[in-house]
Order: structure tokens, then sequence, then C-alpha cells
């Protein structure tokens, strides 16, 4: 395999970040992007058009980021644009409010019927973050229960044994959170219902939430197993903690209803981000009314945003949402994600490599893996990265541009159509022959 020109110091993408690194941490604005979990120099890109990215250099990959989740319909989908243009004719935000919130969140409580009120924000972070206080508000306890390899943005009291980029670049605590932060987080593995059982027997009444990602998408895809969903769901209700669902990854991609949708669990909280900003910056967090009416200004426990509610945001937002309920938009794009997971199996079959897939709607997880199925945090860290290293490369250099991770789910959209996948599965036979 030749070296691509991405990776040869005389690219555009090489000469970018060696400039970028003189005036940004590591040349990158969030640390997933500098490839320190595969090696090499990252690329930068001038634009997307659907499945497709274009690099600085003017090679085209196939994109399974999807800009880490938000581009369920692809890049530029004419109806995202138009709806951003038309917003551009009258104006970027007034700082008050605007018939497109209510639509919006109108749309939201239909899909999510968990969610009796919503509150838009301006990223997963401040979803999570937020539904947490209000969490600790509405229950008076401190106490949050999170899980092993799960990550929920970089919340100051959930950076404790966190998944993505913490995870990937061997920092899944960091320093800079004071120690009576993390003092008031319970780490648990993920999927050990009896851990979790053992905790509330013992704890139970100063719990004031657990926050589980209710399909591990931060540690490559985790699925939940059957019944660990349901237990927490039990266990909150029997103690009176709050059940949050971070489904800012999850939600509107697995289902149009979410995680809680599909495996018909129903959180008191739940926070959202990625496809609902339609690729602009834009998280919520929503659930049981009598919670949510914990906040300012009808109740003690404070939460604001100058740009929350970005009619620009918002109307990207709402285009991809009535996009995604035309009937059929997950069946397919589930179709989609499954041919490319079957196809991806089979081609490591016959190269004799050890692979898992795991998939569900929109979302997928390859595992280089002797295992069947990967359903704890420790069989994820035993996965062969130094392969997945090799792998990402030789997708790379055959056009197919995968999350620079071991530890990252990888999305499909609506735009990833037969001739994209089958050119994967192109590049994968070739990258499977040469591991
Ligand atoms: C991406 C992500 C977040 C953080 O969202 P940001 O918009 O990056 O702040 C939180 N929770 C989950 C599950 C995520 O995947």
């Amino acid at each position: 395999m030749t070296v691509s020109k991405p990776e040869n110091i005389t690219s555009r993408s090489a000469a970018l970040f060696e400039e970028a690194k003189r005036y940004i941490p590591g040349g990158v604005n969030s640390p997933v992007r500098a490839f320190r979990g595969v090696g090499g120099n990252p690329l930068f890109f001038q634009g997307g058009e659907g499945a497709w990215l274009t690099d600085e250099d003017s090679n085209r990959y196939i994109d399974y980021v999807g800009a880490w989740g938000p581009l369920i319909l692809g890049h530029r989908h004419p109806d995202v644009i138009e709806a951003l243009q038309a917003q551009l004719t009258h104006g970027l935000g007034y700082g008050a409010s605007t018939e497109a919130e209510v639509t919006i969140a109108k749309t939201i409580c239909k899909l999510v019927p968990s969610i009796e009120r919503v509150r838009l924000v301006t990223s997963g972070t401040e979803a999570t973050m937020s539904a947490i206080r209000v969490a600790r508000g509405y229950t008076r306890r401190d106490k949050v229960v999170k899980f092993e390899g799960c990550y929920h943005g970089h919340v100051d009291g959930l950076l404790v044994k966190a998944g993505s980029g913490a995870l990937t670049l061997g920092e899944p605590d960091s320093l800079g959170v004071p120690k009576a932060y993390t003092d008031l987080t319970y780490v648990l593995p993920y999927n050990d219902a009896a851990a979790l059982e053992k905790l509330f027997e013992t704890n139970g009444d100063e719990i004031a939430c657990i926050i589980v990602e209710p399909v591990a998408g931060n540690m490559n895809l985790v699925p939940p197993v059957p019944g660990y969903l349901e237990t927490m769901r039990e266990l909150c209700t029997h103690y009176g903690s709050v059940l949050i669902f971070d489904e800012v990854m999850t939600g509107f991609r697995v289902a149009l209803g979410g995680a809680q949708a599909h495996y018909n669990v129903t959180p008191d909280l739940t926070a959202l981000g990625k496809v609902i900003g339609g690729g602009l910056p834009v998280g919520a967090f929503g659930g049981k009314r009598e919670i949510m009416e914990m906040i300012a200004p009808m109740g003690p426990v404070y939460q604001a945003g100058t740009l929350a509610g970005s009619p620009l945001a918002v109307a990207a937002g709402m285009a991809m949402l009535n996009a995604i309920q035309k009937p059929g938009f997950h069946d397919e794009l589930n179709r989609r994600s499954k041919a490319l997971m079957n196809g991806l199996q089979a081609r490591a079959d016959a190269a004799n490599i050890p692979f898992t897939t795991h998939q569900l709607g929109g979302m997928f997880g390859c595992f280089f893996s002797e295992e069947e199925s990967i359903s704890t945090f420790e069989q994820v860290m035993a996965c062969d990265v130094e392969r997945f290293r090799r792998y990402f490369h030789l997708m790379l250099n055959n056009g197919v541009y995968l999350a620079p991770s071991a530890f990252e789910a990888g999305f499909v959209s609506a735009a990833h159509g037969d001739e994209e996948i089958n050119k994967t599965l192109d590049a994968a036979e070739i990258a499977f022959a040469a591991l």
C-alpha cells in the first residue's frame, strides 16, 4: 500500500495542521479530530456533499463520521439548506421567542412521548449538564450514577471513566475537575445489573439520578443486554431517583423515537443533541412536566442560554426532523446499515480476520475481536486496537473516512446508497487482505 497524499507532509492538510498547531492547542477544536488514536496527520476538509467528503487536497471519501452524528441526511441536504437560506432572509436571532421554537418543541414532544416539556440548549454537553442539575433540584439529592465507557459531554462530574475522546487519548478522568465534584459520582460497569442493584440497596436514597447512554456509542457501540434498562427503570422508580437517558447520539438515529422507543423503556428525562440541530449547534433536554417545571422561570433550578433556540439552528433542526418523519425512513436507514455490516463481516470472515459488528438503525460498531458479541467495557478494551489503526489508514487510502478511533461508533446516512456501500465493501476487501 503506497502512502496516500493526505499523509504526505507536502499535502495541504498536513500544512494546515502544522499552521493550526501554532494557534490552537493540538491544532484542533475537539481532541478526537487530532488522529491521536490512529496516528498520522488529520485531514482538513473543504466540503461535503451527500455521503461524500472532500479534503483540502481534493481527495474524496465516503463519510461514516457524519459530523459525529448530526448528518443523518448526509451533507448539504437540500431541505436543510433551503430552510437555512429562508431563515437568513429574516435574521440570525432576536434573543426573544420565535414561532419556530414552539414548532420544534411540539415536534420533539410528539416524537419522544416521554418528553412533556423540553428546553433547547446549544450542545449535548449543556443538555446532560442541565438535565442533571434539574434531577438534583427535583430530588434534592446530590449523587449521580454513570457507567464506565459512557460519555456525556465534558461535564465536570461526568469526566470519570468517560468514553469517546477521553478514552481514545487514555484520559478517561480529567485533571481540572475538583475531587469534590467527582466524589458525587458513582461509576459502575455498563451492562451489570447486579452492581446497580447492589449500589441502590446501600445508597439508593442519596441518588439523584442515573445517567446512561441507552445504547453506548462512545466506547464503540455496545447495546444494552436484555433487561438492563428495565432494571434501571425499576430501581429509579423504587428509590425515587430520576432516570436520564442520554440520547444525544441515539436520539432520532436508532429509531424515530430514539433508543427509548426501540427498547420500550421510558426515562424521566432525556438529553438530545446531534441530529436535532441538523448540523448546527443544538441540544435539548426534556421529560416529565413535574420535573421540567423545576426550571426557571417556573422553579428554583437555574438554566439559561444567550443563543438557545437560535433561529438558524432551529430551522436546520426542524428541516431535519421533518425529513426523517417520512414513512419508512428509519427502516431504510436500518436496511443500509445492516447491508454494510453484513458485507463487512463476510469480507472479514473470508480473509480470516476475527471481526464482530453491532448495528442499530443508523449506528454501527466494528470490533477486531474473537468475541461473537460485545457487551462489556472490558471486552471493548480487549479488542485489537493496533489492527484497527492499520485498518483505518487502509480504508482512508481507499477513500473511506471512518472515525479516527477504535472507540467511536460509526454513522450511516440516508445519502449512503448502494453505490457508496458497495464501494466501501470493495475498500474493506482490500484492507482486510492487507491486514
Ligand atoms: C456527543 C455526545 C455528547 C456531547 O455532545 P456535545 O454536543 O459534543 O457537547 C453527550 N452525550 C453523548 C451520548 C454524546 O454522544
